[in-house]
């Protein structure tokens, strides 16, 4: 067998994705191994197509007890021996596993970073032969990491401890450099084939809406989807309640996880959600990592995350089967400021001197300005994730909300002329600078105590706009901001201007304030996952029969087929079992386990549309 055949045969895949190939030809000659790929990307393969071809066992070590057992089901499911070993088993059940294990009965073992410290595992693996161990989430060895994990530092003992070095395969999808290094330096990896996919999601829809009404906005688009797997992100636990509450009290099946529930509770959440009997997630980011349900269709952020690093992998949850799905963030300008709070009001663990605390807190700061720059941008959002990853990419990906808007281009050198001289007057008057409230209630010709106690009523540009909606002033305060007319002050959050505000003026420079148009006229046709309708129904009569019997093993059903098998199978309609193995996602073990009842289903279906045809012509 060679890597191409046990990708056709154990996971019915015809070619390799990009980065896939190389790694796995490294590792099957013996080099150490390092795959930086975005979610999605295909790193699992990268160490099970080898695991397959290699004579003795495989190691996985895995930070998430819930991930391994679905990946081992998975693998299971694809005619591949492989268990687990976590804190999750029973002493029979461990018993079991080691006498497997020392039979060879396995080629791939997952297991938790904790175990490998313990005298029984390491007795176990002594009487093994490794060849390779695969490092998945490698960035938890990192303390620069959001995810750090203390247990990851035993890696490099444990494989130490080995009688022979096997090959060491590491797995991220972090973009920091300092990650990287950190894994490659820690992990002690010999001069490793290093692949780094780009990070470009193409199937993943970037947008960012500014509604006035949150809730009314993630109803409707929830409802829009109905049974359609999804994740709404929220920043705060209280959040999380009150939006969970919300969306069941409208009928939609909706369940909760955050880091203030019980353990069993979130188990059982976790598991709703992953069985599909809720439809909806609604979590703070402790929901996540891990998270291995490869048919979520949408991810909804109803608050800004802190970072740019942060919303790329929160985002990245949705679509991993490569089918398309949205990531959708809801934007308020309250969201900075929470965020903002969320930062500097952070409980940091470690201790840390004052220095670092403030070296700390201008960095987050920092990635929070990135994150804010991404809800405010009008060019391309997957363009403006790449950038921040150091990608190259075009000018416009055709497949986001600014892509796909229709913008209009307004002339308000009238209104910034108005703003910006009535900060300048204010300054004048005061001697300091005020925020935007106090500056808009000025323009609008407010009558509040402050004004009349600071005698703001009796500037020339009192009032000059009081014919303007509030929520219209503040986006021209916040463009001109974007602009580089003005800038807020982090410590009293005041409104100043810049030198570049003369030009705007005094020397006649025009603001165009570039924005999506709002597009009443044309309904948008429903999404759906499949374009014709034909295809359309065969594919969910095929999920239907899915469901069935996943419920019927006890599995989630995207580990029985994925929703990318499912369509490639509603557009391919086998009918016979060699035509079956054509469908993406169908090897010889699903094959043997599945074939039969869904080759009846599919020619069910084409004989019903037959006598349609039949139907239609007489
Ligand atoms: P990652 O761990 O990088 O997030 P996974 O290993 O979970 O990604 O793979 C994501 C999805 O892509 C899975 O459903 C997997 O079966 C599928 N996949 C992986 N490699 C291929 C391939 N060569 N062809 C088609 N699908 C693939
Ligand atoms: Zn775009």
């Amino acid at each position: 067998m060679d890597k191409h055949t046990v990708l056709r045969d154990y996971f019915g895949y015809s070619d390799f994705r990009p980065g896939q190939e190389e790694l796995i030809g490294a590792i099957l000659s013996g080099r150490d191994a390092f795959g930086i790929m975005p979610t999605g990307g295909g790193k699992s393969i990268c160490y099970q197509v080898p695991a397959m071809l290699l004579p003795g066992v495989t190691f996985v070590i895995s930070p998430l007890i819930s991930l391994m057992q679905d990946q081992v089901t998975a693998l299971r499911q694809a005619g591949v021996p492989a268990a687990y070993i976590n804190s999750s088993l029973s002493l029979e059940q461990l018993r079991t596993v080691f006498s497997n294990a020392r039979a060879g009965k396995y080629k791939i073992v997952y297991v938790a970073p904790e175990r490998l410290e313990t005298e029984s595992f390491a007795r176990l693996a002594d009487g093994l032969s490794v060849d390779l161990v695969a490092v998945d989430e490698a960035h938890c060895i990192s303390q620069w990491g959001q995810e750090f994990r203390p247990s990851y530092l035993k890696i490099v003992d444990f494989i130490k401890s080995l009688r022979r070095r096997p090959v060491v395969a590491a797995f991220t999808a972090t973009a920091t450099e300092e990650v990287r290094r950190d894994v490659e330096r820690i992990l002690e990896l010999r001069d490793p084939v290093k692949i780094v996919t780009g990070f470009d999601r193409p199937n993943l829809r970037y947008e960012v809406m500014r509604p006035k009404q949150k809730n009314t906005e993630l109803v409707r688009y929830i409802r829009k989807h109905g049974n359609r797997s999804g994740i709404v992100y929220c920043a705060t636990r209280k959040k999380v309640e009150s939006v969970c509450g919300l969306l069941r009290e409208c009928g939609i099946a909706a369940t909760r996880y955050h880091a203030g529930l019980d353990e069993e509770e979130r188990r059982k959440n976790q598991e709703d959600f992953l069985f599909d009997r809720c439809t909806v997630m609604v979590a703070t980011n402790a929901f996540g990592m891990g998270i291995d349900k490869s048919n979520v269709r949408y991810v909804i952020h109803y608050n800004m995350p802190k970072s740019l690093e942060a919303y790329y992998q929160e985002a990245g949850r949705a679509g991993r089967d490569g089918e398309s799905a949205d990531c959708l963030m809801l934007f308020s300008a309250g969201d900075i400021m929470t965020a903002r709070f969320l930062i500097e009001n952070g409980s940091e663990s470690r201790e840390l001197s004052a220095e670092e605390r403030a070296r700390i807190l201008e960095a987050d700061l920092g990635r929070l300005e990135i994150m804010a720059g991404y809800c405010k941008t009008t060019e391309c959002y997957r363009g403006y994730i790449l950038d921040y990853f150091g990608q190259s990419h075009p000018k416009s990906c055709g497949n986001c909300g600014n892509c796909s808007a229709v913008f209009d281009n307004k002339d308000i050198t009238t209104e910034a002329q108005m703003i910006l001289s009535c900060i300048k007057r204010i300054e004048t008057k005061l001697d300091y600078n005020v925020g935007a409230t106090l500056l808009m209630d000025t323009l609008r010709g407010g009558h509040t105590d402050k004004i009349r106690a600071l005698r703001l009523d009796k500037l020339s540009t009192y009032g000059l706009m009081r014919n303007d909606k509030p929520q219209e002033i503040k986006l021209y305060i916040d463009r001109l901001e974007e602009l580089g007319y003005i800038y807020t002050d982090k410590k009293y959050k005041a409104l100043h201007l810049t030198d570049k505000a003369g030009a705007v003026l005094f020397r006649g420079e025009k603001v165009i304030f570039k924005r999506k148009k709002e597009a009443p006229a044309k309904k948008k046709k429903q999404k759906s996952i499949t374009a014709q309708p034909e295809i359309h129904d065969t594919f969910e009569e095929l999920r239907a029969l899915r469901r069935r019997i996943a419920d019927e093993e006890g599995m989630p059903a995207f580990v029985v087929f994925t929703d990318a098998a499912l369509r490639d199978m509603a557009e391919k309609m086998p009918v016979t079992e060699a035509e079956f193995l054509e469908v993406s996602g169908v090897g010889l073990a699903k094959l043997q386990k599945y074939g039969k009842v869904f080759l009846k289903k599919i020619r069910e279906l084409v004989a019903g549309r037959c006598d349609g045809d039949q139907n239609t012509d007489s």
